[in-house]
């Protein structure tokens, strides 16, 4: 194997393995890190949610206003650790200037164009067969509480009418057709055809890191300490127990990426968003397709081990042990959207979003260095981007011609 064709990349969540496996597709010897195995990470136990017709970043205008009750209010549906704040606090104003309309419309074309192609992205990785067995394209009902529409409900709607998303307006009855059970204090739907799930994000990525093995890559259980560049061109990557020599590598080490590029001098704006689960084995109700309750920020998605509510935003940093009340929460929340829902012993889980203050990851070269790049930041949305911006990653790291304009995901934003 030509020296120059090695890649060691960091990070076995759904942005490493999707990159890894494009450029073995590319003829590349791939090596993969990560000592928590495939989907060990936030990839697990997310809402499973794949979002081609979503582009509606995450700030909007308006939310400085929020701010003030997300500190005071533990149990909403965003929260700040008071404690945690001074750490955040650059983070929060980089992202709050994100929400400015004009900023709004830029992020939104680039996370359109990034996320347009995300589920033939999908099926291109995993081939027919296997498609067909995990992901499911059956659309996404968003649904409100109350009568008066939310702040931002008339930017979303311009976003969509900009990027021409067919989205069809659901009343209560329609509803209650689709949902049977639903709460009477749901009034208002969104369906949105174009969107879809998967029935097990951790299958889906795990199936990734299965074919890249049978593609000729290797995943190895080992941590990466520290990135060293070396004379002559090309990297080695310290880890516990070994070091690893390659052309390139890639970053996609998610929420915990800035611990390897920091000491480069390499400044990446990347916060966690902590989100939490709770998973019902076997629920008394089961949605023909995935429900997200906009009023109160969290999304319900049929899986195939049960019926799974997942959402919230908490700001506390990587290190803070989990809130539990937190889930239990949005199991409260469940039971608000579907009276005398049950299910057994729900499972708990925290996972840990990397995200941007614009919402969009942060995409190829890391820098003046050459061979290190970046695939991270994927916030709320890497089910969705991941496999296209793997896909992205490779073709720049192949030196082939991108199939988007790469510069609104350039690290340089931030610079
Ligand atoms: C509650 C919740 C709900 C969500 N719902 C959705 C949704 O419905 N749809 C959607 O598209 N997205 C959703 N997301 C977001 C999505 O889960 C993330 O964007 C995505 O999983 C990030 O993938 P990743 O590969 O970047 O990170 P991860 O999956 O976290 O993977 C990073 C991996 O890197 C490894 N790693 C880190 N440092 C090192 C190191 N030094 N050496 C070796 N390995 C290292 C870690 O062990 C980890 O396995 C949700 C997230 C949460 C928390």
């Amino acid at each position: 194997m030509d020296a120059s064709r090695s890649v060691v990349v960091v990070g076995a969540g759904v942005a490493g393995t999707s990159t890894a496996l494009y450029l073995a597709r590319a003829g590349f010897s791939v090596t993969v890190l990560d000592p928590l195995g495939p989907a060990g990470g936030t990839s697990f136990g997310n809402a499973g949610l794949l979002s081609a017709n979503t582009v509606v970043p995450i700030a909007l205008p308006g939310m400085l206003r929020k701010v003030p009750g997300w500190l005071a209010d533990p149990t909403g549906p965003v929260t700040v650790r008071a404690a945690y704040l001074p750490r955040a606090a650059g983070w929060l104003w980089r992202w709050v200037q994100a929400g400015r309309l004009d900023r709004v419309q830029a992020i939104s074309d680039a996370m359109a164009k990034l996320h347009a192609p995300a589920f033939d992205c999908w099926k291109e990785l995993l081939g027919d067969s296997l498609y067909r067995d995990l992901i499911r394209q059956t659309g996404q009902v968003q649904v409100w509480e109350g009568k008066g529409e939310s702040t931002s409900a008339a930017v979303e709607r311009s976003l969509r009418e900009r990027h021409g998303i067919k989205a069809e307006v659901l009343g209560a009855d329609d509803l209650r057709q689709l949902f049977p059970g639903i709460a009477r204090t749901i009034t208002r739907g969104l369906l949105v055809p174009g969107n879809g799930h998967t029935v097990s994000p951790a299958r889906l990525v795990r199936t990734l890191a299965e074919l890249l093995l049978a593609e000729g890559g290797a995943i190895v259980p080992e941590k990466a300490l520290k990135l060293i560049p070396r004379e002559g061109g090309g990297w080695t990557v310290m880890t516990n127990v070994a070091n690893r020599h390659a052309a390139h590598v890639v970053v996609a080490g998610g929420a915990w990426s800035r611990a390897l590029l920091d000491p480069l001098r390499i400044r990446v704006p990347l916060e966690t968003e902590r989100g939490y689960h709770a998973a019902l084995p076997s629920p008394s109700v089961e949605p023909r397709l995935p429900i997200l309750q906009k009023s109160r920020g969290f999304g319900l998605t049929p899986m195939e081990d049960g019926l799974r509510i997942a959402g919230t935003v908490e700001i506390a940093g990587l290190d803070a042990a989990p809130d539990e009340g937190r889930a239990r929460i949005l199991l409260d929340h469940a039971r608000a959207l579907f009276p005398g829902l049950d299910g057994g012993e729900p499972r708990l889980w925290l996972g840990f979003r990397p995200s941007t203050p614009d919402s969009l990851p942060i995409l190829g070269p890391a820098g003046a260095r050459p061979g290190l790049h970046l695939c991270l930041g994927h916030g709320h949305f890497g089910m969705t981007g991941g496999p296209p911006s793997g896909r992205l990653v490779a073709r720049m790291i192949a030196g082939d011609a991108p199939q988007i304009d790469a510069a609104p995901y350039a690290a340089s934003r931030f610079a």
